[in-house]
């Protein structure tokens, strides 16, 4: 979607950072409670269909409990996050009651969108309050979500739901105006205004490079754009501290960085987003160079034959990240061997797999319906 084109867009995910809210050994950013309100009330009155992701929970919830450090520990930072939910929620309710607008908060956790049923649950859910008028408010469940159970950042957690809620436009929300050709701070630094993809190279850069330095978590947001693009929505990554700053984008105006989808012939269903990018890789499977090209270039399931090594300790019906022998990730997908079963078989014609182990689950190892290519078109 070009510039222009953004005010096509109906179903709009906007994802709010701490940083904007409640930034720390600041006090609460109460005006831009209401101010986001007031977007809010705007896009609703115009028939458009705003989702929010909000984080503030543990930031809020440190001044409630009268803390002026951020916790050491998870079960701190977590109680944190369980008293500062209420008081986020309770704010926005408040500023768009003001519009005569309801908020729903849906509280999610990595686990359980990785159950195909949950995710599908979850996004019934979001469809109905839409439906029905209401605002969601999205944040993860940091109160229950433990390391390994976190998506582990908001940018994440937004492009899942940017699928989830099947909307057109994810707008990042951040401190910084998009990305730069060079940190803000240096002189002759230059915004980014328009990228037509997110390259892992770029992402790559962001996070070490001297060129693109990454600041507010640019990475992490780029990372999510990259992963709203494959799903064929556009992201605009901005500066929330902008008055009107969304109704502005949806205008046209080119604040912050655009990202574009990736072309129709490079988009996925919602089932194979769901595949690569709710789920946790288990493990690695490092392929050769046929197998490789059989994959990106025709579209085949992966056989045992073109693996050359594992890494990981996986099941069956687990994601593993399929590797080329430039050591790329190229695909990932839902396995049909154990760990140990694919050590096996590696390197074996697909009929050898009954001989080898007794037993077989089928000839492929990734069935190409379960297979998601991460190639970059356009
Ligand atoms: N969920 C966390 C919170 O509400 C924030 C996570 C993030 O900002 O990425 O405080």
């Amino acid at each position: 979607m070009t510039r222009s084109a953004l005010c096509r867009s109906r179903r709009i995910v906007i994802k709010v950072g701490t940083s904007l809210l409640a930034p720390p050994e600041r006090p609460i950013q109460a005006r831009r409670f209401s101010a986001l309100a007031r977007e809010i009330a705007a896009l609703r009155e115009a028939q458009l269909e705003p989702i929010l992701v909000s984080s503030g929970a543990v930031g809020l919830g440190l001044r409630r409990l009268g803390r002026s450090q951020r916790p050491r520990t998870i079960p701190e930072k977590q109680a944190a996050a369980a008293v500062g939910q209420i008081d986020l929620c309770q704010r926005f309710q408040k500023a768009l009651g003001r519009f005569d607008l309801k908020v729903g908060q849906i509280l999610l956790t990595h686990i359980g969108l990785a159950q195909r049923e949950r995710f599908l649950n979850a996004r019934h859910t979001i469809q109905q309050l839409v439906r029905a008028g209401v605002v969601p408010i999205i944040n993860e469940n940091d109160s229950v979500a433990t390391e390994e159970l976190r998506f582990g950042d908001n940018d994440h957690l937004s492009a899942l739901v940017t699928n989830l809620a099947g909307a057109d436009l994810l707008i990042l929300l951040t401190d910084i105006d998009g990305l730069y050709d060079r940190h803000p701070k240096q002189p002759g630094a230059r915004p980014i205004r328009e990228l037509s993809s997110v390259t892992p190279e770029l992402i790559r850069q962001v996070s070490d490079s001297t060129s693109l330095v990454g600041t507010g978590g640019m990475r992490s947001k780029l990372a999510a754009a990259r992963t709203a693009a494959h799903f064929g929505a556009t992201t605009v990554i901005a500066n929330g501290r902008q008055k009107d700053v969304i109704s502005r984008i949806l205008a046209g105006e080119p604040l912050g960085t655009c990202v574009q989808p990736q072309p129709t012939s490079g988009q996925i269903s919602a089932r194979k987003h769901w595949i690569a990018y709710s789920l946790k890789p288990r493990g690695t499977l490092h392929l050769d160079a046929g197998a490789a090209r059989a994959l990106v270039e025709r579209g085949r399931s992966l056989l045992p034959i073109g693996i050359v090594s594992l890494e990981g300790q996986f099941g069956v019906g687990d994601l593993v990240r399929c590797c080329s022998p430039q050591n790329i990730e190229i695909a990932r997908g839902l396995i049909s061997y154990t760990a140990a079963e694919v050590e096996r078989i590696k390197g074996q014609k697909s009929p050898r797999i009954a001989t080898l182990l007794g037993y077989t689950n089928g000839p492929e190892i990734i069935h190409r319906d379960d297979l998601v290519l991460l190639r970059d078109e356009g």
